[in-house]
């Protein structure tokens, strides 16, 4: 049996590189032999405290950028053996209300690449047949680079978000949370025509990091009162545009405090279980005319916008992905993530 290293993950918290089998080509799918594999902060979860999808011990990975290294017999691919692809990890069923609808972000029965199938931090990954059909794979232009092609997945989740807040021309837009989202989040924003971007959160090591993405002002909320700084930097009459890219209740409160009359909301991070349901004002959502949104996960068309946004260097990758490993270091990787020293890793086998 042909083998492989991959990172398994056998409880919360006890990890390692392993030799497993390579996994088999599926009959209708592809084998992808993977160049880079991105590190997520929803993996970070998963390897902090597991994950409701996931039954140990498993392979997690999703941000992959890999080469077709086999197709399957009955695969239907216009993709061809040595293909570099950008791998789109979610999978829609087709057949539900939203997928019928072209709204596939909200599909019924979305299943995911390090989910349901394992994961791309491995030398190989199999690629089911539902992975392929709705589009979720793109080719990688020439001259991008593997690292660049495995981090589309984050920021077709921030287009998503910014194209239903539909942030643009002159819009003064904040965000909470200084993390890779936070900091696509601002790039974004500044591409589609913001004119000011802030920036919050309460790590002052993490703002630092994420200044090298031109937000116009960091706001440390460990230090001033956020709501009033936006407020005061805005002449009194608040952001039309507030993204919460952050797990901290609070933020969702202070987000509709700090709202223009008008403007738009958008709740981009889940909060914590136990702790969802944070104490909004309604009344000034009410009087103030304001827009509460939420979003998660992508749909195609969304992906397809974040490979062209890396290709023109509209979202500079370069600076977001702030360490590469190889793959048989992931613990040491993992480890320095888990404590918040990593803006964005990438790992090759
Ligand atoms: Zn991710
Ligand atoms: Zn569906």
């Amino acid at each position: 049996m042909k083998m492989m290293q991959a990172v398994v993950v056998e409880n919360p918290m006890v990890f390692s590189v392993q030799q497993v089998p390579v996994p088999k080509t599926p009959r209708d799918g592809m084998l992808v032999k993977v160049e880079a594999c991105g590190l997520c902060g929803s993996d970070l979860r998963t390897l902090r405290s597991g994950h409701k999808n996931i039954t140990f011990p498993w392979t997690i990975g999703h941000e992959i950028c890999g080469t077709v290294f086999e197709i399957g017999e009955a695969c239907i691919t216009s993709f061809e053996v040595g293909d570099r692809l950008a791998i789109g990890p979610l999978a829609y069923c087709g057949e539900c209300e939203f997928c019928r609808a072209g709204r596939f972000e909200l599909c019924e029965n979305q299943r995911e690449i390090g989910q349901q199938w394992q994961g791309g931090l491995a030398e190989y990954v199999a690629i089911d047949a539902a992975c392929i059909k709705l589009g979720n794979i793109q080719k990688v232009p020439q001259g991008m680079q593997s690292i660049h092609a495995a981090v589309i997945e984050p920021i077709s989740s921030c287009v998503h978000a910014q194209q239903k807040a539909n942030v643009t021309l002159g819009d003064t837009v904040v965000i909470f949370g200084a993390g890779p989202i936070g900091c696509i989040h601002v790039a974004l924003a500044k591409a589609r025509g913001a004119f000011q971007v802030f920036l919050i959160d309460i790590d002052e090591t993490r703002l630092q990091m994420a200044a090298a993405f031109g937000p116009d002002r960091l706001i440390n909320a460990l230090e001033v009162d956020p709501v009033e700084t936006v407020l005061s930097m805005t002449n009194g009459t608040g952001a039309e545009v507030i993204l919460v890219a952050t797990p901290a209740p609070k933020a969702s409160v202070q987000a509709v405090e700090m709202a223009k009359k008008g403007g738009r909301i958008v709740q981009f991070g889940g909060l914590p279980h136990n702790d969802s349901k944070p104490g909004i004002d309604m009344n000034l959502v009410h009087y103030r005319g304001l827009t509460i949104l939420g979003t998660s996960t992508f749909a195609p068309s969304h992906n397809k916008i974040a490979l062209q946004l890396v290709e023109s260097g509209l979202i500079p990758v370069d600076k977001l992905i702030t360490h590469v490993f190889a793959l048989k270091d992931f613990e040491k990787g993992a480890h320095l993530a888990l404590e918040g020293k990593v803006l964005k890793g990438v790992y090759l086998p």
